[in-house]
């Protein structure tokens, strides 16, 4: 989110037609609020970029950005489908009314009782990571005399860091089949052997907050090239490619993200090259389709100045409701959301008010003068925001608050301090 795309009213922040400021008061603060027309906007542009160039394809929201019930009721009502990491995003997605057959299940060590679950649940398709996981996996499907679709994951020797690409031999991923070593084929073997198990195709992730269309072009052009391999090798062409998700979101003005036009306009050209019929292409977007749309509301309260050095303003929020600063030095812009019309004057650190000297939200932010009681807005916090809150220092976790059409609902209730004992048991 630029800043200057930001909507006010009256110097106030507005979010979904809705003022920020009076959120804040309504519900309190720290306070996540997300414009849910923003997630559905992203939605539609990757299926409408999808259906520019024609190709079959399906988007699987990456559910660990943010996964509680009412975003999954969201994604069922654009109808998309959804990962899932674990039997938790498992269970609170069908407990949402998400359908179990739009479910990819992912992970790298899914244990027996989640991969049970998961057949169990009929999930549409189980990721399938390692060895270990196709030997529990066979073993719990015959003794459920169940079947189910699986897709192999792949590390095809891409890696793709923020601003560059390579494309190595074998990768030191924890994640997927090396197709390098021959792993990759041990597990297609394994897998094409095993009766109970339907091969939906194959998936790869190269990584998270990606800039440029490159690395998805060469991963698209490498995963037909397998794909070949495969068919060579064992007469298979797979149905699905999952070329992962990791497309990048502005959080300042250095981030340039790639609009989905046109990295799916640059993978169709790619793909289309085949001389083979085009598999459906599977994204999961994740940051791209939540972390936009996400603020979180801080209230202003005490303030540190070191004379001729520097200022700390503090909020009463911070590492517990947003690590991503304190733990990848993750870079997001704030402002005042009840001074919206007024200058900048003063550049300070965003302290939160954990024990922590590293709980930091913003090393630099130009602010107008404020005071106690301010509305802080950090802006593009929606994703791997909320999902990754906990209790340190027995705070509780803030309110989630959705708004669209100028209407607001709370979705999450804030933690109370009840809530934050209610598994203590006395001793
Ligand atoms: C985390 C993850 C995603 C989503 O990544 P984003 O950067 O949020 O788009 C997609 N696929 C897999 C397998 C992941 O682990």
């Amino acid at each position: 989110m630029i800043i200057d795309d930001l909507k006010s009213e009256n110097g106030h922040l507005m979010i979904g037609g809705v003022d920020s400021v009076e959120l804040a008061k309504k519900y309190g603060t720290p306070l996540y609020v997300f414009d849910i027309s923003q997630v559905r906007s992203q939605i539609r542009k990757f299926k409408s970029a999808f259906e520019k160039n024609n190709l079959k394809y399906q988007i699987s929201y990456a559910s660990k950005a943010f996964a509680v019930k009412a975003i999954y009721q969201v994604m069922k009502q654009e109808d998309v489908h959804i990962d899932v990491v674990s039997g938790g995003e498992l269970y609170t997605a069908l407990s949402a009314g998400f359908p179990s057959e739009k479910i990819s299940f992912h992970g790298n060590n899914k244990s027996y009782d989640e991969l049970l679950m998961a057949v169990k649940e009929h999930v549409g398709v189980i990721m399938l990571d390692n060895f270990h996981e196709i030997d529990l996996l066979s073993q719990i499907l015959k003794q459920e005399k169940a079947t189910t679709k699986v897709m192999l994951r792949l590390t095809p020797g891409i890696s793709a860091h923020t601003h560059k690409y390579d494309q190595t031999g074998q990768t030191d991923s924890k994640f997927g089949f090396d197709v390098e070593s021959g792993q990759a084929d041990k597990a297609m073997k394994s897998v094409l052997d095993d009766e109970n198990m339907e091969l939906t195709g194959i998936h790869a992730h190269i990584g998270s907050q990606i800039f440029g269309t490159q690395g998805f072009v060469m991963l698209a052009k490498k995963m037909m090239e397998i794909a070949k391999k495969f068919q060579a090798e064992f007469n298979y062409w797979p149905k699905v490619i999952n070329l992962g998700g990791g497309f990048g979101i502005s959080y300042n003005e250095d981030d340039d993200p790639i609009t989905a036009d046109e990295f799916i306009g640059q993978i169709a050209d790619e793909l289309k090259k085949t001389n083979n019929e085009v598999p459906e292409i599977w994204i999961e977007p994740g940051r791209s389709i939540v972390g936009p749309a996400g603020y979180t509301l801080y209230t202003v309260g005490s303030r540190k100045d070191i004379p001729n050095l520097t200022s700390y303003l503090s909020v009463d929020g911070g590492m517990g409701d947003n690590i991503r600063p304190a733990l990848y030095q993750a870079k997001y812009e704030a402002v005042i959301a009840n001074k919206m019309d007024q200058p900048n004057e003063q550049t300070v650190h965003i302290a939160g008010k954990y024990c922590e000297s590293g709980d930091i939200l913003i090393d630099q932010q130009q602010l107008p003068k404020t005071k106690p009681g301010d509305i802080l807005a950090m802006l593009d916090t929606g994703a791997y925001g909320y999902s990754m809150a906990m209790n340190y220092n027995r705070n509780p976790r803030p309110a989630v608050v959705f708004v669209e059409d100028g209407q607001d609902k709370l979705v999450v209730k804030r933690e109370t301090y009840q809530d934050l004992t209610s598994l203590d048991l006395d001793y």
